[in-house]
């Protein structure tokens, strides 16, 4: 193994010196006080018909305030954790402060409460207030719910039946999917391990992989079928309780998007399909395989290529970022020059990568495990992305600093896609057709997958509603329907396929979340294919609407850089970046064939 050079780690004194630091208690005691010091201040005040512009902007401020001091142990215990899961020391210290958490956030509940429950007479002329507009979109947000909120006492039963219903189910899911054995040629393995052979290159191996996967998640397949129903009916009454009038429509609220606008992007998605198999075909000439099945889908190329060393990553991306802003690479700068980065992999760290946000008086952490790989690069681009996001959302106040999720992965892709343009540029022809392939497979994991999962999922809460439990086969049904319209006649899924699904975490943890994935990444493109033509106008608005946080709807903050989110031929830009990188994957490996 070559010297990576990238022996970065983090400098966390800018939150405390240890685990042992004073502060720590010193704070988490103040802002208990503080928030029991809030509750007798105004619980009652809010929802009154006496709430002055005064006394609603000194709450907000106050409760903005105690919850910016208060969240700092929070994130420096969780960002000390995650460098060293073995610290059987820095476990328990996240787990206090944690409970402390919680025991913090009990005497502020009536806040949110009280604000949505406001009459809009004595709400409207309040929020034109200057005291209180700055928190105006907040406040908006919140009260979106009110329609949507139960009694106190209702929320209270719901609350604390949850753990032992559909929160019960959710970590019975949990359980028994992350303990589940696979048995590849005699040795068992865990799901991770079984699914990363997925990716090996010899095509035997691949389809014996997949067999296992397959015969392993069987051993589950009753139980995960039960819990399946159970949920689904388990959101089906909460829906009703609480006044939803369709499945996704608690989701599409928590995202700040219209129905119109998300089915818009998901049939944009649905009738670009045939792309997916225009690439899929070339890849498996490129294999010479005769048919793809499931289990080739993430088949590598090639072997690995060339090594980059940390300093080399560290000049792509901020010469790639700088090409796009000055002020961009400024920015990611910061992240090497100050200690804000964690590279190195360790025993004991946890796997993946990371941006924290922290607060706005304190700047973001990005954590990876760099091996020197071209992925590692774009992993190092991407979390820069949301680091730059993150830095600049700084401008704004706590309560106004976090986008939704559909932007979340906005800034994130935006980078990645600056990076990896600068690097396809240099790089020779096998490496161009590689990286081609490992970006192309890359953006249809997020975009087209995303949205097929999104409407099985729209399927099977819809069948649960019309027709009662649905079975087994109904559920595979579904899986296989949706998946393979995607991939339409380029891949083969075999019946193994069918049962696939029923690992998915998201779809039982967070139902609808996954078209969001495909929202942010095609916004991302499209915004890029804008950036391409738009000039260093284009840049500064970017960044001005990075800079503005989460202080706006997905729409305003859209609009910043002239994009109308309602806009048909907005998202089909996306897919034109797209089909024009599998254009150019499709021209390299014809040159290549040639070459050979
Ligand atoms: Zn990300």
């Amino acid at each position: 193994m070559p010297d990576l050079h990238n022996d970065v780690h983090w400098n966390l004194s800018d939150l405390y010196s240890g685990m042992d630091d004073p502060r720590i208690d010193q704070a988490l005691e103040a802002a208990q006080a503080r928030a029991e010091q809030f509750q007798a201040d105004y619980k009652g005040r809010i929802n009154s018909p006496g709430l002055t512009a005064d006394i609603l902007g000194a709450a907000l401020r106050e409760y903005e305030a105690l919850q910016q001091d208060s969240s700092k142990p929070a994130y420096f215990a969780s960002l000390l954790f995650t460098t060293d899961t073995s610290d059987p020391a820095r476990g328990a210290f996240l787990q206090k402060v944690r409970e402390r958490g919680t025991q913090l956030a009990i005497p502020l509940l009536f806040f949110d409460l009280e604000l949505a429950a406001l009459p809009d007479e004595v709400f409207e002329p309040l929020v034109n207030s200057p005291l209180v507009t700055p928190y105006a979109h907040f406040l908006h947000e919140l009260r979106l719910y009110r329609k949507h909120l139960l009694s106190e006492t209702e929320e209270r039963l719901l609350e604390e039946t949850a753990n032992t219903g559909g929160r019960a189910f959710r970590r019975l899911f949990s359980e028994t999917v992350s303990n589940a054995e696979f048995t590849f040629r005699g040795e068992t393995m865990n799901q991770a391990k079984i699914l990363s052979l997925l990716y090996d290159a010899d095509p035997q191996t691949r389809r014996e992989a997949g067999h296992a996967f397959t015969q392993g998640l069987q051993a589950n397949y009753r139980q995960v079928t039960f819990i399946f129903n159970t949920l689904l009916q388990d959101k089906n009454v909460s829906d009703r309780l609480r006044k939803y009038d369709y499945p996704e429509q608690s989701r599409h609220m928590a995202n700040e998007l219209p129905r119109e606008t998300v089915d818009l992007v998901v049939d944009t998605v649905a009738r670009n399909y045939p792309l997916v198999a225009r690439f899929y075909h070339v890849k498996r000439e490129i294999l010479g395989l005769d048919t793809l099945t499931h289990a080739d889908r993430y088949a590598p190329l090639f072997e690995a290529e060339g090594m980059v060393t940390f300093p080399e990553a560290r000049q792509i991306v901020l010469d790639a970022f700088g090409d796009f802003s000055p002020a961009m690479r400024e920015r990611a700068g910061e992240f090497f020059d100050k200690g804000w980065i964690d590279a190195p992999p360790a025993l004991g760290k946890e796997g993946g990568a990371y941006c924290q946000y922290v607060t706005p008086d304190l700047h973001p952490f990005v954590f990876m495990n760099y091996l020197g790989r071209m992925r590692d690069v774009m992993t190092l681009a991407h979390e820069l992305g949301h680091g730059v996001h993150a830095s600049l959302s700084r401008a704004q106040s706590l309560l106004n600093f976090r986008g939704t999720l559909p932007l979340a992965e906005l800034a994130s892709t935006f980078g990645e896609m600056l990076v990896f343009e600068r690097v396809q540029s240099t790089a020779n022809l096998k490496d161009k057709l590689a990286l081609h392939a490992q970006k192309i497979e890359d953006a249809f994991a997020t975009i087209p997958r995303q949205t097929a999962l999104y409407r099985f999922e729209q399927a099977i809460h819809k069948h649960r509603r019309s027709q009662g439990e649905l079975t087994p086969d109904d559920f595979g049904n579904f899986w296989q329907q949706e998946i393979q319209a995607m991939f339409g006649d380029a891949v083969q899924l075999g019946d193994e396929h069918k049962i696939w699904w029923s690992y998915i975490g998201h779809f039982v943890n967070s139902p609808f979340y996954v078209y969001a994935y495909s929202f942010g990444e095609l916004l991302a493109l499209s915004l890029y294919r804008q950036a391409q033509t738009g000039g260093p106008q284009f840049a500064q608005n970017y960044l001005d609407m990075l800079s503005a946080g989460g202080s706006l709807s997905p729409q305003q903050l859209m609009a910043k850089v002239g994009i109308d989110l309602d806009d048909p031929a907005f998202w089909q830009g996306g897919f034109d970046v797209l089909e024009g990188l599998v254009a150019r994957f499709e021209q390299l490996w014809k040159e290549y064939s040639q070459a050979q």
